[in-house]
């Protein structure tokens, strides 16, 4: 899988992948993530990338010309499955979401910035539109970090064991079993008696039984589908 990431602060990104699974990903070749420069895409000669908006609003606008350039440069290289623009009205990100953009070949995640994007690129380049949660941030970089991650972590070998994704909360619905270390006993908070029986078919309904009671408690709402 490959994953095009445009923004105008590609530094704030490039320590995001560079570090623990996400760079683990790219170093055993599992994904490709490059991040480019918007600025590189202006021939304006301060580089800027936003102007004013039309009808007098307030804030700064970005403007159509180097977005589409960057977009139709790749788009010449390979096809891509889906051109993502992180904006807080779009459909709301989430483990669906993200295990089918894992099946993608080829992303490209645009990330706005100031009052946002003019909208017919919107209209006219942007394939799916996805906001990270009812909130403003003052950029998209953290919106596609987080997509970004979330795909990756998924695709099989990112994690080593491919049953811990699988078993993390939001897949089937559900939410996570609590999670134990050593030691047993710590100070007299115990861990619970079954995981320390090695019987592997009783720890596994507790999981699964631990899942069901903590969804129904903190998120009711996961188990009307
Ligand atoms: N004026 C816009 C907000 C702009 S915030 C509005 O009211 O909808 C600047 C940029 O930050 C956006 O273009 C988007 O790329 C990013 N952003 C802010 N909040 C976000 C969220 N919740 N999810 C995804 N992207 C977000």
């Amino acid at each position: 899988m490959r994953i095009d990431i445009i923004t105008v602060l590609p530094e704030m990104l490039e320590g995001f992948f560079n570090c623990s699974i996400m760079k683990r990903a790219q170093t055993k070749g599992l994904v490709e993530i490059k991040i480019h420069n918007l600025r590189d895409y202006t021939d304006d000669k301060y580089r800027r990338v936003d102007d004013y908006p039309f009808g007098g609003f307030a804030g700064m606008v970005m403007k159509i010309e180097p977005i589409e350039r960057c977009i139709k440069a790749l788009q010449a290289e390979r096809e891509y499955d889906e051109v993502i623009f992180t904006t807080p009205d779009g459909e709301q990100f989430n483990q669906p979401m993200a295990n089918t953009l894992s099946l993608a070949q080829n992303l490209i995640i645009l990330c706005g910035h100031f009052k946002g994007i003019d909208y017919r690129i919107r209209e006219h380049l942007i394939t799916k539109e996805i906001s990270i949660g009812d909130y403003v941030l003052t950029g998209g970089e953290i919106a596609a970090a987080a997509i970004a991650d979330a795909v990756v972590r998924i695709i099989p070998g990112v994690i080593s064991d491919d049953q811990s994704a699988l078993s993390d909360s939001f897949q089937d619905n559900l939410l996570a079993a609590p999670v134990y270390t050593r030691p047993a006993d710590y100070k007299g908070w115990k861990v619970p008696d079954i995981l320390l029986s090695g019987h592997e078919a009783k720890i596994k309904e507790w999981e699964l039984q631990q899942s069901i009671e903590r969804t129904k408690k903190l998120r009711p709402d996961l188990l009307k589908d």
